[in-house]
Order: C-alpha cells, then sequence, then structure tokens
C-alpha cells in the first residue's frame, strides 16, 4: 500500500513513508529461492515503488518513491547515450496507419500487440491512429524530410517517453506491462559499416550503464527466428535469474536499408549518387528497475545500488528522554551539508522507533544509513550502516567524502554479490538431457542450424537466446560439438534459458 506523501510545506524535498499497517515483517517476505515470483511482487508492494490497483491491467501508477528511482535510471541512461553522441527529440504518441504498414515485417511482428485510436470525438477517424508500441514508423517519414546529403549523416537521436503494447500475457510491475516507459534512440548512418560501429557504441554505452547498475549480464546475438520484427540482426542483454529463468533487459538493433527503403530516407554521396542510409535503434525500459530489484533484492527487501536509489542515504536521529538537541541538530546538519553536495540524503524525523526505521529503510533498499545519538553527536562521529549489514563510524569532519567512500564501497560489494550469483547461474551443459528439468541457464555448443536450435528450445522448455557477443563471464573451453546433432563443424557457444 502505498503511503508516501509530501511532509510539509517547510520541506519540500522530504518524504513521511509510514510503516504501511500490513508492514511485513523481515520473516514474511515470500523466499526469494523458492517463490521467486512472490517475492518480486510482494518486495514491490512492500517498497512502495509502484501501485498496481489502477483499474487498467497493466498500466501501473509510479508512485513518488519509485518514480524517485525512475527519473535516476533516466539520468544514467540520459548521460551515457549523449556521451556517445546522441540527442534528445520527443515525437507524437500517434502513429497514423499508412506510415505504421509500410515495413511488412515490423507491421506484422506488432500486429497482435497495438492499440488502435479509431474515433475522434463522435465522428470515426479517416487514417486509424496506432498508439505508438516503438517509434521507427513516426519518426522515419519525417528523417526522410530532415536528410538530404551526407551532411546531415550520422543522425543520432533519442527519446524517452510512454509506449503502448497489448500485453496479453500476466503483467508484472517493471517487467512486463502494457504502458511502457521506453527509451529509445534511432540512427541513420551512411552505410553498413558505420552502423555497425554504432550497434558498437550502443553495446559500449550500455556497458557503462550496467557498471551503474552493478548488473552484470549477457551481450547475445538473437538468433534469426528471433530477432525484432524488420532487422537485419538483433543484440539483446539478459541477465540470469533463478530456476533458468532469464530477463531481457533491452536490445540494439542493426537495420540494414529495411527501413530507409519504404520510408524514402536517401541522401546524396559526395560523389553525388544517391544512397539509402543504413539504420540502428537501441531500447531499453523500465525494466531495469526489475532487473536490479530482482538481481540484487534479499529476504530483507529492495537494494538499490547508489545511482539508482531514490535516497542514497538515510539519516536517523536516535532521541532518547536525556538526549538533548544535539541528535537532531547534528542529523539535520548532516542532511543539509549532503545535499549541498549533491547527495540525495532523507532524514528521517518520524517518531516511530530507530529499530522500526532501520527496518523499513532495509526494506526500501537506501544503500547507506547513518545513525545519530547522543554518543555520536558528543563525538562527532556517526555510525553507518550499509545496506548489506556493513557498520563503519563517518567522521562529521570528513562527512561528504566518507559518504562517498562508503557509497563506492558498497557498489563494489554489492556487485560482487551479483557477480557471485550470476556465475552460479550459468553453467555448460553437455547434453540434451542436461537440459531437461534444468535450473541454470545453459551454456551449449550449437552448429547454428535452426532444427537443432529448435530442440535446443524444446528440451530446456524455453528459448535458444542467442551467441554471445563478447567474452563469456564464466570459464568455458571452446565448445567441441553441437549439443543437438553432434557435429563437430562450426561450433559455436550459445545460451539457453527460460525467458521471464
Ligand atoms: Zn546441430
Amino acid at each position: 500500500m502505498v503511503r508516501a506523501g509530501p511532509r510539509g510545506r517547510d520541506a519540500p524535498s522530504m518524504l513521511i513513508l509510514r510503516p504501511p499497517p500490513s508492514a511485513r515483517r523481515m520473516a514474511d517476505l515470500p523466499d526469494k529461492r523458492t517463490a521467486f515470483i512472490d517475492w518480486y511482487l510482494a518486495v514491490v508492494e512492500a517498497a512502495e515503488l509502484s501501485d498496481k490497483r489502477y483499474p487498467v491491467k497493466g498500466m501501473n501508477v509510479w508512485t513518488t518513491y519509485g518514480f524517485r528511482a525512475r527519473r535516476n535510471l533516466d539520468a544514467v541512461m540520459i548521460r551515457e547515450i549523449e556521451a556517445s553522441g546522441s540527442e534528445a527529440v520527443e515525437f507524437p504518441t500517434l502513429i497514423p496507419a499508412n506510415e505504421f504498414a509500410k515495413e511488412k515485417d515490423h507491421i506484422k511482428g506488432f500486429d497482435n500487440e497495438v492499440y488502435w485510436v479509431t474515433k475522434g470525438g463522435a465522428s470515426s477517424l479517416d487514417v486509424p491512429l496506432v498508439l505508438r508500441p516503438t517509434s521507427e514508423t513516426a519518426m522515419y517519414p519525417v528523417f526522410a524530410d530532415w536528410i538530404r546529403s551526407h551532411r546531415d549523416l550520422p543522425l543520432n537521436v533519442y527519446q524517452i517517453v510512454n509506449t503502448f503494447r497489448y500485453e496479453t500475457k500476466t503483467t508484472r510491475p517493471f517487467v512486463r506491462v502494457r504502458e511502457i516507459h521506453f527509451f529509445e534512440e534511432h540512427t541513420c548512418q551512411v552505410d553498413e559499416a558505420h552502423a555497425t560501429e554504432r550497434v558498437r557504441s550502443n553495446l559500449d554505452a550500455f556497458r557503462r550503464m550496467a557498471e551503474a547498475f552493478c548488473l552484470p549480464y549477457l551481450s547475445l546475438r538473437r538468433p534469426d527466428w528471433d530477432k525484432f520484427a524488420g532487422a537485419h540482426y538483433t543484440i539483446a542483454f539478459d541477465i540470469p535469474l533463478a530456476d533458468a529463468r532469464t530477463l531481457q533487459l533491452g536490445s540494439v538493433h542493426h537495420y540494414r536499408e529495411n527501413f530507409s527503403r519504404p520510408y524514402g530516407i536517401r541522401y546524396e554521396a559526395a560523389d553525388g549518387s544517391q544512397r539509402y542510409v543504413h539504420q540502428t535503434t537501441f531500447g531499453l525500459s523500465e525494466r531495469l528497475i526489475g532487473a536490479i530489484l530482482a538481481v540484487h533484492g534479499d529476504q530483507k527487501g529492495a537494494v538499490f545500488p547508489s545511482a539508482i536509489a531514490p535516497y542514497e542515504v538515510v539519516i536517523v536521529p536516535i532521541l532518547g528522554v536525556d538526549s538533548g538537541p544535539g541528535p537532531s541538530d547534528a542529523a539535520r546538519s548532516a542532511a543539509e551539508r549532503l545535499r549541498r553536495v549533491g547527495r540525495r540524503a532523507f532524514l528521517d524525523t518520524g517518531d516511530e522507533r530507530p529499530g522500526a526505521k532501520y527496518y523499513r529503510w532495509e526494506l526500501h533498499g537506501a544503500p547507506l544509513r547513518l545513525e545519530i545519538g547522543r554518543r555520536e553527536a558528543e563525538s562527532r562521529t556517526a555510525t553507518a550502516v550499509d545496506r548489506l549489514g556493513r557498520k563503519s563510524p563517518v567522521a562529521f569532519d570528513r562527512l561528504e567524502a566518507e559518504v562517498a567512500e562508503r557509497l563506492a564501497d558498497f557498489d563494489r560489494a554489492l556487485l560482487e554479490r551479483a557477480r557471485a550469483a550470476f556465475a552460479a547461474a550459468v553453467t555448460v551443459a553437455g547434453s540434451l538431457e542436461e537440459l531437461t528439468g534444468s535450473s541454470t541457464v545453459r551454456v551449449v555448443g550449437w552448429c547454428g542450424s535452426e532444427e537443432c536450435g529448435h530442440r535446443i528450445e524444446r528440451a530446456i522448455d524455453g528459448a535458444l537466446l542467442g551467441t554471445p557477443e563478447d567474452p563469456l563471464p564464466v570459464k568455458v573451453g571452446e565448445p567441441t560439438g553441437c549439443i543437438a546433432c553432434r557435429q563437430s563443424e562450426g561450433i559455436r557457444w550459445a545460451i539457453a534459458g527460460r525467458p521471464l
């Protein structure tokens, strides 16, 4: 239940997060290992990140606390994509049906997923409109106007907007929704090689984003039968979860001329000839918040890396009958100093016991807590406790620097913990039999044929997710044979799992 609200006029940047009446005790969260989905849903609700009571399925309300996480996620995406030479734009939400239909594979790919707008007021529209499921078909007719000459290239633009897909599977907050908070980059390049380079640049940008999220992941070239509708090829990012399940975090597509031809996006080359641009796209979404919760969360609740945490530091004054004004003053001063250097700091002045506050902020995933009681106020040293339970003193004189160190150290430890879980969740399989009922994501030798691919998919009751673009983050030698046909020519490693 969401109880977050503004605190009052004197402190507009602070929130009071009251414990919900149904506040679960630590032991009450379902077991993450044995009941993952139940655990995930309980954490999203208990940490007050999303309100799913909105009367349209799959369209959830971003609460104040969840919105802070989303804004931080956006900031990381914006920072990295702009560093790679992309600029923000924003295109309209509605797409005319005739533009939407121009690339045949693309329209086919979205046949059962789009929402239609067919009426304006009481009258039927001459040209029905599509609520964008993604923005290729909104942007590309306009790109054709923008691009005339090789001097207009490359065109690298992105937008962060809501997109809509009529999801028929069970919806889950952040992970499978019908109104998607979507990051999409669209680029036009002079030729195929430059488009390939843009794909590499996107992979680098995502690597830097994932560092901020402390998330180890797999970068996989999807098999042809599973690539994005209209793409020449697709590279997707996946993370392993319990029980051989995987979650796709986002993807990068090389379109070649598949869209520029139907949309007429041409330019005059230096030699005077007319050529079609080669295009790429890069898509991410709030699913990253779901991934961060799924990977880092534990039996105490959510765990946020500092870059995404709604509040990086929570300051809890400990007041007793004889504590005097010391702890309150010191806590207030610490909050002010941290905010002045740009830290997202929350001063928890609520009247509950300190223990109840610790419990709540662990549930909400705050990376660092500073406890300030009478002893701390007198010695001018706060007690810092990070979300992994590690305690250390922080001198008031070096507050800003020491908090920065603790947060960096926390992120490192979080990444290490995630890497250990990742290594345990991705293992090599030597035969199709090993795939049946597998509890880990499997690395398998694959000859590249579609037939063998489908045999692998049937054996694991999931999908062949693709071939790794980067060295595998688990120790494997060279593949010796295809796990399905046993042939030993042209074998590559592939990843098989059960997409969530
Ligand atoms: Zn084979």
